[in-house]
């Protein structure tokens, strides 16, 4: 298949498939054109996903795709906004045969559809390996967006869900959840690479510190050691002050209340009262 057959297909597909609300002019031209409602500011997140070093290569086609498209959906959710329009690209050896890109791409917009986000564009080309890099551009009521660097001492930590998801679930990004959040918390992201290291992360840009005083809520049979430091939970992890009401469950998933962000030094965590490191997925480490 050329290049051009490929897009073409691609462009197809996408056509039949996605919303377009707000998209003005998709795959075909040097540029998408997307035009957000007045109010709204514009979030963006990218995401690679690399055979050998996010997926193996005997994963199925269909659930790269959505995993993929599903990392960047959570940073959407995270922010407390509803994404829109995505960018994919996609770098694959010769011999990739065309019924995996068929699969990666019915993966990645079958979950496209399910959250009316419109494939806006993208790039292919070769590689030695299988490399998908991948924008995702959500919306967020002007200046409303959550943040991580907006935590205060004194209030209380949060999560969402169960931790220790099992790796061959699809993810669910919470993005109903981060809608409902937003004006209840003071800051919130999305668990991507384990409870230690992203608290440990929300902390440094917060300026704080942070206790967890509470039993984790964990998925049936994982070990504790999974819960904290292991990754791709895609639950979020959000901060309120001890005066606002949240609710135990929201829409059937559950907000626990796990510990207290607090002076100290940036980034320290302890969990049941010892120091926690953050030991989660790290790609430099
Ligand atoms: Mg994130």
């Amino acid at each position: 298949m050329t290049e051009i057959e490929l897009i073409r297909r691609i462009a197809r597909r996408a056509k039949g498939r996605a919303a377009s609300e707000g998209l003005i002019r998709g795959i075909g031209d040097d540029c998408a054109i997307v035009r957000p409602r007045a109010g709204e500011d514009v979030l963006l997140t990218t995401d690679f996903v690399i055979e050998g070093t996010h997926f193996l290569k005997s994963a199925e086609a269909a659930s790269v795709g959505q995993r993929a498209l599903g990392r960047g959906l959570s940073d959407i959710a995270a922010m407390g906004g509803t994404p829109r329009w995505c960018l994919v690209s996609l770098a694959m050896p010769k011999s990739t045969p065309a019924k995996w890109v068929d699969g990666f791409y019915t993966g990645l917009l079958d979950m496209a559809r399910a959250h009316r986000v419109a494939l806006a564009g993208g790039d292919v080309a070769r590689s030695a390996k299988i490399t998908c890099d991948i924008v995702v551009a959500g919306t967020a009521p002007k200046g409303k967006a959550l943040r991580r660097d907006t935590a205060r001492a004194g209030d209380r930590i949060y999560v969402s869900g169960e931790l220790g998801r099992p790796w061959d679930l699809p993810p669910e990004p919470r993005l109903k959840l981060g809608r409902y959040l937003v004006g209840r918390t003071t800051a919130a992201m999305d668990l991507s690479d384990g409870l230690s290291l992203d608290l440990h992360r929300l902390c440094l840009e917060s300026g704080l510190a942070a206790s967890i005083f509470f039993p984790l809520p964990v998925w049936p049979g994982v070990t504790l050691d999974r819960a904290l430091h292991g990754g791709e939970d895609y639950e979020l992890l959000f901060t309120a002050k001890a005066s606002t009401p949240l609710p135990t469950q929201y829409g059937g998933v559950p907000l626990t209340w796990i510990g207290t962000m607090a002076r100290g030094r940036p980034g320290a965590v302890t969990f049941m009262g010892r120091n926690l490191a953050p030991r989660g997925w790290d790609h430099f480490a």
